[in-house]
């Protein structure tokens, strides 16, 4: 397990799959009813960016950095800054005197939007940074922590008590077969709870596997489980043109159960994130288009 996310949070990666959790998240308090945030592979919760890691590999800084920025400069479009609200507060809460020295991971953004009838199930593999998570939560009783094999936990984990609530299943990719792994999780996760919201987060790399996860999950969905077209969500943002093989410059997240309202929200700000973001001009996003191959050329919306 040679995988830190300390290397690479903050990136355009975790941009796009931490603004979906927070939607999630955000649609779920709608009600007073407790929720279950359960996320499979966890990281250590919050990070340092002015840490080793972070300074060694300063991906933050074309992500979450640039964000920042036109955050402070107050110039974020009206209508973007509205959805990225949540988001952007959570962070802010971290980053108390405006300069941007910590980052939040997804169960530091789940714990601090989540509230107190509410509870969070983390796994997190490496023995190292599960202590590290441990450590950071140990006051927060919503919070319980295993160093256990996510994917396994999902068969522990499910259905959850509340019957609501969000699954975000975020593997490092490290071996080959991991888009192979995360089908099964998610088929064996689907079928004890059908009902529930799950973020599968998937890099834009190998193109024709990463189709055929989308396609295979879909198909599943639509044909086993009588699934309907919108309740699966799929959106992807690459900041330079995909070359294979080569360095991750794309990635995105196939959403099962979206909230009402993401499609509309994620059309509202993928454009201007993309603009904002992009390293080339072979730069896009899509949503919804699980046939389309992200290319060069254009933007493809719904
Ligand atoms: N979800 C985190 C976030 O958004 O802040 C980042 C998670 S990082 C991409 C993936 C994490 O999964 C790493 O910390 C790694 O140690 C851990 N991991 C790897 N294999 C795992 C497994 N089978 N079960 C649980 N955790 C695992």
């Amino acid at each position: 397990m040679n995988y830190r996310h300390a290397f690479h949070v903050g990136n355009f990666a975790d941009i796009l799959k931490h603004l979906v959790l927070v939607l999630c998240i955000e649609s779920l308090k709608k009600k007073d009813k407790p929720f279950r945030y359960i996320d499979t592979h966890a990281g250590i919760g919050r990070y340092d960016l002015t840490g080793d890691e972070a300074r060694r590999s300063p991906e933050w800084q074309e992500g979450i950095g640039r964000i920042w920025a036109a955050h402070k400069a107050g110039d974020i479009p009206e209508d973007v800054a509205a959805i990225l609200k949540p988001y952007l507060d959570a962070v802010s809460e971290i980053n108390y005197d405006g300069d941007l020295e910590s980052y939040p991971g997804s169960p530091d953004l789940a714990a601090t939007l989540m509230r107190e009838q509410d509870s969070l199930r983390l796994t997190e593999l490496h023995p190292a940074d599960k202590e590290t998570l441990t450590d950071h939560f140990f006051r927060d009783k919503r919070v319980k922590i295993e160093n256990r094999n996510g994917y396994e936990a999902l068969k522990a984990y499910l259905p959850p008590p509340e019957r609501r609530g969000v699954v975000l299943v975020d593997p490092p990719f490290e071996h080959r077969d991991e888009l192979a792994h995360m089908a099964k999780g998610a088929m064996g996760g689907i079928s004890r709870w059908p009902t529930g919201t799950y973020i599968f987060w998937r890099p834009l790399k190998d193109m024709e596997n990463t189709q055929k996860f989308d396609d295979g999950l879909a198909e599943w969905l639509l044909d086993d489980m009588e699934f309907s077209h919108e309740k699966i969500l799929l959106a992807d943002l690459w900041v330079k043109e995909i070359v294979e093989p080569g360095p991750l410059c794309g990635a995105g997240v196939v959403v099962v159960n979206p909230p009402y309202g993401m499609q509309e929200a994620l059309l509202t700000v993928l454009p201007w994130v993309t603009e904002l973001l992009q390293q080339d001009e072979g730069a896009g996003w899509r949503i919804n288009a699980p046939e389309a191959e992200p290319g060069l050329e254009e933007q493809i919306d719904v």
